[in-house]
C-alpha cells in the first residue's frame, strides 16, 4: 500500500468475510501466471528506491512502463510515454550503480531491468 486510499480500500475489502471461489480462485491465479511468464517484475510501487538514485530516475514509474511494454508484447505505449520524458529520466540514463537494490525489498535487480528495457526499445 503506497497511499491513505489503497489503505482504505484494503480495509473494506477485508472488513467481509467473503472467500473467493475456486473459479474466481483459478481465474486470478491464471492472470498472474500469465503476468509472470511475460517477463514482468514484480514492483510494488513502495519507492524506497527512488532517493537512492543518483540520476533522480522514478524508477517504480519506468518498471510499470516495462511491465507494460513486456505483459503486451510490445506496442506503441511505453515509447510514447518514454518519449515525454526528459532524456536524463529515461531508462538509459541508469549508471548501473545498484544503490538502488540494495533496499528494494522484492529484491528487483532493477539495473539489469532498466539495461533490458533499454535494450527492447
Ligand atoms: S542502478 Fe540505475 S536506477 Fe539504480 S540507483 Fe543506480 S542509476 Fe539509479
Ligand atoms: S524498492 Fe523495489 S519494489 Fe519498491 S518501488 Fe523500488 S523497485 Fe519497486
Amino acid at each position: 500500500m503506497s497511499n491513505d486510499g489503497q489503505l482504505e480500500d484494503n480495509l473494506r475489502t477485508f472488513e467481509k468475510d467473503a472467500r473467493l471461489s475456486e473459479a474466481e480462485l483459478s481465474e486470478l491465479l491464471g492472470i498472474a501466471e500469465k503476468m509472470l511468464s511475460g517477463g514482468t517484475v514484480p514492483c510494488t510501487a513502495c519507492r524506497y528506491c527512488v532517493s537512492r538514485c543518483p540520476q533522480g530516475l522514478n524508477i517504480p514509474e519506468l518498471i510499470s512502463l516495462y511491465n507494460e511494454h513486456a505483459y503486451s508484447g510490445g506496442g506503441f505505449i511505453a515509447p510514447m510515454a518514454l518519449s515525454a520524458m526528459p532524456e536524463d529520466k529515461r531508462p538509459q540514463a541508469c549508471l548501473q550503480c545498484r544503490s538502488c537494490e540494495q533496499v528494494c525489498p522484492q529484491q528487483i535487480r532493477i539495473s539489469e531491468v532498466l539495461a533490458d528495457f533499454t535494450a527492447k526499445l
